[in-house]
């Protein structure tokens, strides 16, 4: 039975929902709802006009329902009188393609069918940085090699305090929070779950986030490569697949305690992943953390070939223990819910076809990495990416051709409104030729 949202803000004191969606961009909209019209917006939706939206519209379409999901309310932890409510996007009656929501739902349904529940954690870095966003937040926070540096996280104190409060509240269970290896970078972590809830949560602390560090007079970014010269911001996903309680990636006698269907699953992400980088690294800004030249710090921690290994950080996929994958391509910009359906894709397709990852590598990528030869590598930037992306089958047969061309369309447009800009750099290295 669906939960009745109306008595529900009764027995919370919910005084208003946020009936929110996130368009294809990643970017989260929302209308905000008072408890006495919830029930007509529970049974009918809350009206979008979808071409004001990254979904691909235009402005004579329908208005586009937002059905919102009660199993999905969140309680603002600041301000627990609203409540936050993903949704599910219908047009003309019709369950809309290229809602990222309904794409990831659609593949969690596959999975489901084949007795498969993924389950992910994932890991948001981020920056603090002053109102305009213009530079870091923190004028002190300039140590060259700053990773879990103690001063610069402690001045962070109340911002840090206020979301991890947060998410005690809402009990996900957040364990560690760190100064990462960039000045004013900063990552927090909660437990794993299901593919679904850690979409959502996802969502919903970049939400938080940004809203807390604007009460605390900064600006919250995820943006993956920010300053030049400094690490980017990846947002690396932990990944396993479980039939009920038995984790089925885990066996203690396979390699790294790792089982033969984990290895398949993972020979179709190393398959796609190339494919697969358009919505792994969905921005331009996207490609300067991947294949960036080596940080301040000494490491850019992202990775540049599709290779994987043991615990060691400077793959694409990293096996830190038994059990789990950490696919590490993904950045900050990556759309919570595309994500995961995008590895959804490739791992089914893995297992369907028996996909061999190849052999493990246990080298040092960044400093002997040219020494490998025929190793894989990532797409340059965001036109090679749609490139991939538009030929692979494997994209097209898991995500469907509709959607596929979607993405496709809007991104393409992106990319060309970037390349009708002149630079800086390309001024002050051409003026001269
Ligand atoms: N910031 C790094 C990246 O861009 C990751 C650092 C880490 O290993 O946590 O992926
Ligand atoms: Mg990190
Ligand atoms: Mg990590």
């Amino acid at each position: 039975m669906v939960e009745n949202l109306a008595e529900i803000a009764k027995e919370r004191g919910i005084q208003y929902f946020l009936i929110s969606y996130v368009d294809l961009f990643g970017v989260l909209r929302a209308k905000l709802v008072p408890a006495a019209a919830i029930t007509k917006m529970q049974r009918d939706g809350a009206g979008f006009a979808g071409f004001a939206t990254h979904l691909d519209q235009t402005p004579a379409h329908p208005d586009t329902l937002a059905v919102p999901d009660p199993a999905s309310l969140i309680q603002l932890p600041w301000k627990p009188e609203v409540g936050w409510l993903a949704s599910d996007l219908y047009c003309d009656g019709e369950l809309v393609e290229d809602a990222p929501r309904n794409v990831l739902k659609r593949l969690i349904a596959k999975a489901r069918a084949q007795g498969l529940q993924m389950k992910t954690g994932v890991e948001c870095e981020f920056f603090l940085l002053n109102q305009e966003g213009t530079a870091i937040g923190d004028g002190l926070d300039t140590y060259p090699k700053p990773c879990y540096d103690q001063l610069a996280l402690m001045r962070q104190f109340d911002l840090i305090k206020a979301l991890c409060d947060g998410m005690l509240t809402l009990g996900w269970g957040p364990y560690q929070n760190d100064h990462e290896d960039a000045n004013g970078q900063f990552e927090m972590n909660w437990e794993y779950d299901d593919v679904l809830v850690t979409a959502d949560r996802h969502v919903f602390f970049k939400y938080m986030t940004k809203t807390l560090a604007e009460q605390a007079g900064m600006r919250a970014t995820f943006m993956p490569k920010p300053f030049n010269g400094l690490t980017g911001s990846g947002c690396h996903m932990h990944v396993s697949v479980w039939d009920g309680a038995r984790n089925l990636f885990e066996d203690a006698d396979g390699e790294l305690g790792m089982s033969a269907l984990s290895y398949k699953f993972l020979g179709g992400v190393m398959h796609s992943a190339a494919d697969l980088c358009a919505l792994f690294n969905p921005s331009v800004n996207s490609f300067k953390r991947i294949n960036a030249p080596v940080t301040a710090s000494g490491a850019t921690w992202s990775p540049n070939t599709i290779t994987y290994t043991g615990n060691n950080r400077t793959h694409m996929v990293r096996i830190p223990e038994a059990g789990r994958f950490e696919f590490r391509l993904m950045d900050g910009a990556t759309n919570p819910y595309l994500a995961p359906a995008a590895i959804l894709v490739a791992g089914l397709d893995g297992i369907a076809n028996d996909r061999d990852p190849g052999e493990r590598l246990d080298i040092n990528m960044y400093t002997d990495g040219h020494t490998l030869k025929n190793v894989r590598k990532l797409p340059l930037n965001l036109l090679d990416a749609l490139r991939l992306m538009e030929r692979s089958e494997v994209v097209r047969e898991g995500f469907g051709s509709a959607f596929v061309d979607s993405y496709i369309k809007l991104k393409m447009a992106e990319w060309n409104a970037f390349m009708s800009h002149a630079s800086a750099w390309e001024r002050l290295h051409t003026m001269d030729c």
